[in-house]
């Protein structure tokens, strides 16, 4: 039996790993489980590459809880490690073993899908432990190890015997830690972080109800077996070709990541580039919803396979964190802050590399199905117009496909807008007018009085909206947008002849004389509209600061009525 000192640079790393290594001291279990992935998925390389003549078979990871003896168990049917091997990887601390088989089979391993890479993986479980001890059969032909340490940087390693290769970790649960021993704990953080990992991982056993025999008889009791309860699904969507998923494929997997939501999502984007970075993942537009449970699912960030967050700010610019799904690349730097993430180049080029591939799904679904896209644009529309605002790229791109929705529900997108009223809106300085209302039922009147005069009404009622045509209005030449109640309205140039009224001008003077006598001065206009109109043939307004702020105090409702329709006064 070996005792020893482990060889750290720091004169005892354990505090430190306890109060530093992770603030979430859940996420030991996460840890572990990776080292055994990649411990299965090495044999799986090793077998695949013809080194060792062990059968790789169907491994699974199995995670057991023993309440009596307060030990939470992790193991393993991977390549196991010698007594030297635990020496090496186990006892010199930060020295990372899946590295290093990374950097031995750099060609051939590449595409192994190896977690590790800090080299501080395993000791997390002193975060949680007492006392860890590590019973491993290495697959080469060596006798068993048995490591044990007790959170000190003393040690012990002898040789033990263990029939099965692969490795079993137990952790001896601190005081403070027990809640890792309830069943519920652990399944719950098995489905948050490994829900997807690549080996199949075991958690006790389920019942499962068998089918019934088609010959069987009505009154016969369904028939219960007991199978192994595997907690993930190891061949999630976002690791296929696109080619090789179907539509339903895609939307079950919305399902799967977010069983509580009922919703189907509009549509998916599959993400799959491997250079200058490695990036796979499934990106969901969702159908717009005041739901909380909407709020609540987020893009979930992995690698390889491995839940790391579902805060992906920094990751994914901001526009785009609405939507739902799948990131996962090894290429992201975890375990550094948020500001160091955004300055960081490869994650730059991933951030405009996901909104290029957004930019050019709608673009096709624009170009491929414009009626599907009308029908889909008051749901997505947040999404494009809050991206034209803050992201230049995205903006000259959506500037091709955003729609601009009239009150009639009739969509152009930009250049169609203005080649539609260029001729007939225009103001004293030749520009063209754009007008739109921010709310059908208020604005009703104005609405109906400038279709009277042939002028295109555009709907804009999206919360940012004001924004938007700020920015149009400054990267636009010649353009202005006009609220369809504002008195700038008049300002534009009238046709003419639309405006033959049946009155003479003396019986307009006399009409109006009459009203302006039993209307307050002061608080209202009264205005002659020609009377070949559909809509009022006399129109009493307010002036607009007066509806401004009519508005601002939430009262609602416009200014403007028709003859039949007076207000109190
Ligand atoms: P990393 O995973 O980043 O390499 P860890 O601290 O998590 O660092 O693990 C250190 C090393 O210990 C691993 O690289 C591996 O060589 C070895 N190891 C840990 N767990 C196992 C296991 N279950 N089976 C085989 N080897 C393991
Ligand atoms: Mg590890």
């Amino acid at each position: 039996m070996a005792t020893g000192k482990i060889n750290v640079s720091v004169e005892n790393i354990f505090p430190l790993i306890k109060k530093f290594l992770y603030s979430d001291h859940e996420i030991f279990l996460r840890e572990l489980i990776s080292n055994a992935t990649d411990a299965t998925l090495k044999l799986k390389h090793l077998t695949r590459i013809g080194e060792t003549d062990v059968t790789y078979g169907k491994p699974v990871i199995e995670v057991k809880i023993n309440k009596e003896n307060n030990t939470l168990h992790i193991i393993d049917e991977g390549v196991g490690m010698t007594k030297d091997e635990v020496e090496k990887y186990i006892n010199q601390v930060a020295f990372s073993g899946a590295e290093e088989f990374l950097e031995k089979y750099k060609d051939s391993a590449k595409d192994s899908g190896i977690i590790g890479h800090f080299g501080l993986g395993f000791y997390s479980a002193f975060m949680v432990a007492d006392k860890v001890e590590i019973i491993t059969k290495s697959y080469k032909d060596e006798p068993a190890a048995h490591w044990t340490c007790e959170g000190t940087t003393e040690f012990t390693l002898e040789e033990t015997t263990k029939e099965n290769r692969g490795t079993e970790i137990i952790l001896h649960l601190n005081e403070e830690e027990k809640e890792f021993l309830e069943e519920q704990r652990i399944e719950n953080l098995l489905t948050k972080y490994n829900k997807f990992m690549p080996v199949p991982i075991k958690f006790g056993t389920k019942e499962k109800t068998l089918p019934k025999a088609e010959d069987a008889p009505e009154d016969e009791e369904a028939k219960t077996v007991t199978v192994d309860n595997i907690i993930n699904n190891p061949d999630p969507a976002w690791t296929k070709q696109p080619t090789d998923l179907e539509e339903e494929d895609y939307k079950s997997f919305y399902r799967e990541l977010y069983p509580m939501q009922f919703e189907e999502p509009l549509f998916h984007i599959h993400l799959n580039v491997d250079y200058p970075f490695n990036l796979t993942g499934i990106l969901y537009f969702p159908k717009l919803s005041n739901d909380l449970s909407m709020q609540r699912d987020k893009i979930q960030l992995y690698q390889n396979q491995v839940f790391v967050t579902d805060n992906v700010e920094g990751i994914v610019p901001e526009f785009l964190t609405m939507l739902k799904g799948v990131i996962d690349s090894p290429d992201i730097p975890l375990n550094v802050s948020r500001s160091y993430l955004q300055a960081d180049g490869a994650v730059k080029k991933i951030s405009s590399y996901i909104t290029r591939k957004v930019a050019d799904k709608l673009k096709s679904l624009f170009n491929q199905n414009r009626e599907d896209f009308e029908k889909k644009w008051n749901d997505i529309k947040v999404v494009i117009e809050y991206g034209m605002l803050s992201e230049d790229k995205f903006f000259e791109k959506a500037d091709k496909f955003a729609l601009y929705p009239s009150v009639d529900e009739k969509y152009y997108t930009y250049d169609e807008l203005i080649e539609k009223i260029k001729a007939n809106q225009t103001d004293k300085d030749g520009k063209t007018v754009v007008l739109y209302a921010s709310n059908k039922d208020e604005q009703h009147s104005y609405i109906q009085a400038a279709k009277e005069k042939n002028y295109e009404v555009l709907l804009l009622d999206s919360p940012i909206v004001a924004h938007l045509i700020q920015k149009l209005e400054s990267s636009k030449e010649n353009i202005s947008f006009v609220r369809v109640d504002s008195d700038h309205v008049d300002n534009l140039i009238k046709k003419e002849e639309n405006q033959v009224s049946k009155l003479s001008d003396e019986e307009k003077e006399k009409l109006k004389a009459d009203f302006e006598a039993i209307v307050p001065k002061e608080k209202y206009t009264v205005q002659l509209e020609p009377m070949d109109s559909n809509a009022a043939p006399l129109m009493i307004t307010q002036p607009e600061f007066m509806r401004r702020m009519k508005e601002m105090q939430q009262t609602g409702g416009g200014g403007m009525f028709g003859m039949g329709n007076m207000p109190d006064m």
